[in-house]
């Protein structure tokens, strides 16, 4: 497709999203000299920057503090010349060539995107909920474990974060009651025997959270529970409720323009391609949890930034840039 003439200068490359997918395709691009901009997106750092300790990132023995790992990659990012700038994409234009993103009040064009924005955390969606989100609901064990200090509080999830997010509040709160809607766990059994062996951790399956008490005082006291089972209700005294029950793709922007599955995470083909109505989308590339539903692994991600860094050197290439 021709280039459109336009004034302003055009992007080699532009990524949108700065966790581990979108910083790996920033420094692999900074490093082939594409001068890499990156728009850092709602969650500067994406979703490492809010962890712990990162124990299976291959080359540190004794693991490695998430917003460490993400500070790093920044640097090494940088050292090669990528530009970082705390923006958010506000409109994007993948049909038109170069691409055009609308970013506040500027227009950027680029002749490839990187699309890096990764998913965020989900919630359970109770008006109750919704009304304490910061006065005591949470989806940050990382932000809010200090407050929840000499306190009983419950998380909610039964997946490897739920586990790490409760493991590591034990540091801060007398008790943790960790809530699971249904009866088996989606955790490994590493991080599932760890949780279950804790002292400070008390298991509930098979449980829903109806309502979160204390929208008047504006200050969580507790949740109304349901049994699934028996239907049973119940009131568990707590003045903090993290949430950790997975994450939806932030790729709302993208809708209609590339193709999404069911759950709204962009489909790739040959790991980092982009399609709209099953044909390739030129110059587009997507990589990290943004398209992965089934692995969702720093590493992983940091391996598919690589893969779309070396498509867009190979598209711009390709194409005399
Ligand atoms: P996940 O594995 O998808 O688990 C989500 C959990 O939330 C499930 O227990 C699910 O219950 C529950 N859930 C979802 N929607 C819910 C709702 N509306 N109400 C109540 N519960 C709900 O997510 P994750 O734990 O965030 O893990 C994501 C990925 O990151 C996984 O691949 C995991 O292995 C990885 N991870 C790894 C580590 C590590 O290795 N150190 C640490 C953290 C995460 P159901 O089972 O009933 O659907």
């Amino acid at each position: 497709m021709p280039e459109t003439t336009i004034s302003t200068p055009i992007h080699d490359t532009v990524i949108l999203g700065s966790g581990c997918a979108g910083l790996t395709a920033a420094i692999y691009t900074g490093r082939a000299n594409l001068k890499p901009l990156v728009l850092e997106g709602h969650e500067p750092g994406g979703q490492l920057s809010i962890t712990t300790l990162v124990e299976n990132f291959p080359g540190w023995p004794e693991g490695v503090q998430g917003p460490d790992l993400i500070e790093n990659m920044k640097q090494q990012a940088t050292r090669f010349g990528a530009e970082l700038r705390m923006a958010h994409l506000d409109a994007v234009d993948l049909t038109s060539h170069p691409i055009t993103l609308r970013v506040g009040k500027e227009t950027i064009h680029t002749r490839t995107l990187i699309i890096a924005s990764g998913a965020s955390a989900r919630w359970l969606n109770l008006p109750s909920e919704q009304a304490l989100i910061g006065h005591g609901v949470t989806s940050c064990a990382t932000c809010d474990g200090f407050f929840a200090r000499g306190k009983e509080i419950a998380v909610i999830g039964g997946g490897d974060t739920a586990m790490e997010e409760a493991l590591f509040l034990t540091r801060f709160a007398t008790k943790v009651t960790l809530i699971n809607r249904s009866e088996n766990f989606r955790a490994s059994k590493i991080m599932l025997d760890r949780a279950m062996a804790h002292p400070q951790i008390e298991f509930l399956s098979n449980t829903t959270v109806e309502e979160v008490l204390g929208v008047e005082e504006k200050d969580v006291k507790g949740l109304r529970l349901k049994n699934r089972v028996s239907g049973a209700e119940s009131i568990l005294p707590v003045a903090f409720m993290f949430l950790a029950i997975g994450h939806i793709p932030n790729a709302s922007a993208f809708k209609g323009m590339v193709d999404l599955d069911d759950d709204g995470y962009i489909k790739t083909t040959h790991n980092v391609f982009t399609t709209h109505n099953g044909t390739i989308l030129p110059g587009v590339f997507a990589c990290g949890d943004i398209q992965d539903r089934r692995y969702r692994q720093a590493i992983t991600a940091a391996g598919s930034g690589c893969m779309a860094a070396l498509e867009v050197e190979k598209y711009l290439e390709e194409r005399g840039h």
